[in-house]
């Protein structure tokens, strides 16, 4: 940090915050670095097939500049993750991790309505893959170090801050390695914000008042990708055949695909119940609530918000492949299946064992890839910390824990001890679905949202001024 240190006096109001010309300075680069990072195309297909290097060179540049010494990591040719550490004005606090991933989704251009790489900043939105996924965020993130350096502002605790290749397939050549090789980098970080959560959504009390919710990130489920595989006895298709391995696998997979989960509210789903009702006005889980038999109607009354918390109060449990034979009059003596599972917290061995019974004695079931579901206190101070920061800039709106649907890097550095949360702050208008801009056609992100988030990012992370 340049200069003499300097924390947040008690003048500096949020109020004060937003005019002059520092702020100015900051809003123009979380815009521009938004716009650049879009136009490094870091697509990752999958398998190994990326390349994050340009946008991390790029990330650590704009590091340096704020005299950072970030640290460049790659993990194999062109896999390149970015580490940095800002110092806290409070030496005994821990440390805070802040992470973005630096891919991409692929994008097919003859969709869009503008071209997917340009980062065109036009009417007010910036448009490209991996705007509000998550270039944007990265992008605050740069400009507000370099807006701390600039005024010799520093956050209280120690920031680490990691820009990560790979999110967008296994994490193996980002989150993953960075956490296993180089868990050195992230001592003392004892939580960590990542993205999914913190934006803007638009639904309706049930008096028809128009609500604000922004959902933070306490949990995800787990991922159990599973591969079930039936052996039988091959033959000619004419001939009678009780071992035939394609009907067995078929019979499992429809009644995987059936299958009802029953409703196991977590710590976080049960908040997270609790906590739309209340940014509502509906009637909230009492006592004589039972979950199997009222969370779902309960959930229906939550309308343009009941996305939040209904696929999170179950695991799930969706057929996604299917393998078996070559020619219509041969029986294959063996036939397999993909099945995309996600398991709620706490819920693990009730998953396995409803597989066994659901696959039955014919067909095999084994993980071909796993990872822990997480779950993060909702009652801690950096939770309160994100809610206080929210709703100084949006007075008026509702802050709400979820459980996430699927997984994101937070898990990777769950394997450090590091409790995760999803707190990638935007204010979106009404109309713009962030759901929908996620891995979507025509991902924009509006100029608006990015100021918001860069100022509530900079109140969380150094503390009401
Ligand atoms: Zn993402």
């Amino acid at each position: 940090m340049h200069e003499a240190e300097r924390t947040g006096t008690a003048s500096d109001t949020a109020a004060a915050l937003e005019t002059g010309e520092g702020l100015d300075r900051l809003d123009e680069e979380a815009v521009r670095f938004t716009s650049e990072l879009i136009r490094i195309d870091t697509t990752n297909r999958g398998g190994g097939d990326g390349r994050e290097r340009p946008a991390a060179e790029y990330a650590a540049e704009r590091l340096s500049d704020a005299g950072l010494a970030p640290r460049l990591l790659e993990s194999a040719p062109g896999r390149a993750n970015v580490v940095a550490r800002i110092p806290g004005t409070d030496p005994d606090a821990p440390a805070l991790l802040v992470h973005g991933h630096l891919d991409v989704v692929p994008a097919e251009p003859s969709r869009w309505s503008r071209p997917p790489f340009s980062g065109e900043v036009a009417d007010g939105l910036v448009w490209g893959r991996g705007a509000v996924d998550m270039k944007g965020t990265v992008a605050m993130v740069l400009a507000l170090v370099r807006f701390w350096a600039r005024g010799g502002l520093r956050p209280r605790r120690d920031i680490v801050v990691a820009f990560t290749a790979d999110e967008e397939d296994s994490a193996a050549y980002g989150a993953e390695w960075l956490a296993r090789e180089h868990a050195e980098l992230f001592a003392g970080c004892t939580e960590a914000v990542g993205e999914s959560g913190g934006h803007t959504v638009h639904a309706r009390a049930a008096d028809g008042t128009p609500v604000r919710i922004y959902p933070v990130g306490a949990g995800e489920r787990g991922t159990a990708w599973l591969r079930l595989s039936a052996r039988g006895t091959a033959g000619h298709g004419s001939k009678t055949n009780t071992d035939n391995a394609v009907s067995a696998l078929a019979a499992a997979v429809a009644r995987i695909g059936a299958h009802t989960w029953p409703v196991r509210l977590t710590p976080v789903t049960r908040a997270a119940l609790d906590g739309v009702a209340a940014a509502l006005g509906v009637d909230a889980p009492a006592a004589g609530f039972d979950p199997q038999r009222d969370t779902d109607a309960l959930i229906d009354g939550f309308g343009a918000a009941a996305e939040l918390v209904r696929p999170t109060v179950r695991c799930s449990s969706a057929p996604t492949v299917l393998e078996a034979g070559g020619k219509v009059n041969v029986v294959p003596d063996r036939a397999s299946a993909g099945i995309d599972g996600r398991v709620l917290p706490g819920a693990e061995e009730e998953f396995a064992a409803t597989l066994d019974e659901l696959t039955g004695d014919r067909v095999q079931w084994e993980y071909q890839h796993r990872s822990r579901p997480l779950q993060s206190p909702v009652d801690a101070p950096v939770f309160a910390a994100m809610r206080e920061a929210l709703l100084a800039f949006d007075p008026g709106a509702h802050v709400v824990p979820v459980c996430l649907t699927g997984g994101t890097d937070a898990k990777q550095f769950a394997e450090l001890g590091i409790a995760g949360y999803g707190f990638s702050p935007l204010r979106l208008p009404p109309g713009l679905d962030h759901g929908a801009l996620f891995h979507g056609v025509d991902e924009r992100i509006p100029v608006e949202a990015l100021r918001f988030g860069a100022r509530v990012l900079d109140r969380f992370l150094r503390g009401p001024s």
